[in-house]
């Protein structure tokens, strides 16, 4: 079965939904949607209120269910285009791994809405930053932080369905979660899974985010609803899964023959993967894997990595 990657609800059946964006890009996160009885549960929240409350109406709509009938809500990880929308999910209990919830803390939507402010007088960084998250309006955002946490796994009900929450995580943030319902064969992936769109590694190590592609196919599942892009299946997964190989491959032989992290991103040919959107965050997975590879376990300096992506996106472009 395929689903079309136009924006909005798309029923998988049996009481699951996943909210596509296209195209995927920068910010434009999926979102899913588990119904049984008069219970609900809610994968993730999107980058801005206004951009979640439009899906809430839309599931609303077709379901009857809208932000404030929700039960649970479920943050895969931390980044802010999965849980800025939180604080419309006004009843709901909130769940995030530990790690993930503690990441929360980070980076609120108040200094993102000020770093936006700022980027007009910041140069490169600032262009590429409005290029990133210009579509979006932070101003004003309070986040609802998670009020349950986890670390490993957590069983939870939806109505009579069993859903399963299993930290994979530190991967491309430090609390990623899956979130799979076994009885109709799907899983709701958060930002473990990008299609059509180049995965960036934040946290790390590789090795946990290969695993977790390889748990996700090895899994009974048959829809893959992933954090961005459109829905896939576990083929979809192992392509992704093979990319990351390739990059691990490519930057250990780069530093193993002493190049920088700057000089490894610029160096690796891309080939097909070049085709996909957002190539250039590449650059953010290679410094990662050379933070591991250099034993050095500080978090990754995301402005200078900004900043590296939008000269590599211009690099390549010429
Ligand atoms: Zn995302």
């Amino acid at each position: 079965m395929s689903w079309a990657f136009t924006k909005g609800l798309h029923e998988i059946g049996n009481g699951q939904y996943a909210y596509l964006q296209p195209t995927g890009t920068w910010g434009y996160s999926n979102a899913g949607l588990v119904v049984d009885g008069d219970q609900s549960l809610l994968v993730d929240t999107l980058f801005d209120e206004k951009l979640t409350a439009e899906m809430l109406a839309t599931m609303r709509a077709a379901t009857g269910i809208g932000g404030s009938d929700v039960t649970t809500l479920v943050n895969t990880h931390a980044n802010g285009d999965h849980t800025y929308g939180n604080r419309l999910i006004e009843n709901a209990e909130i769940i995030a791994s530990k790690a993930g919830a503690h990441e929360m803390e980070e980076l609120p939507p108040a200094v993102m809405a000020r770093m936006m402010e700022a980027a007009p007088s910041m140069g490169e960084v600032g262009e590429f930053f409005q290029y990133c998250f210009g579509d979006f309006d932070f101003a004003g955002i309070t986040l609802r932080m998670p009020t349950k946490t986890f670390s490993g796994s957590l069983d939870v009900k939806v109505g009579d369905k069993d859903v399963h929450l299993v930290e994979v995580g530190p991967a491309h943030t430090l609390g990623d979660v899956l979130v799979y319902v076994p009885q109709d064969r799907v899983v709701y992936t958060g930002d473990i899974l990008f299609v059509d769109g180049t995965p960036i590694m934040w946290a790390g190590p590789v090795d946990n985010w290969i695993r977790a592609c390889d748990q996700i196919i090895e899994h009974d599942v048959d829809v893959v609803v992933p954090g961005h892009g459109p829905i896939t299946d576990r083929a979809g997964v192992a392509v992704m899964r093979d990319y990351l190989i390739f990059v691990n491959e490519e930057t250990r032989k780069r530093h193993a023959a002493g190049l920088s992290a700057e000089e490894a991103a610029f160096d690796i040919a891309l080939g097909d993967y070049q085709s996909w959107g957002d190539f250039e965050r590449i650059a953010v997975t290679v410094n990662t894997i050379y933070r591991g590879l250099n034993g050095d376990d500080s978090p990754a300096d995301a402005a200078a990595l900004f900043g590296l992506m939008s000269r590599l996106k211009k690099d390549r472009q010429r």
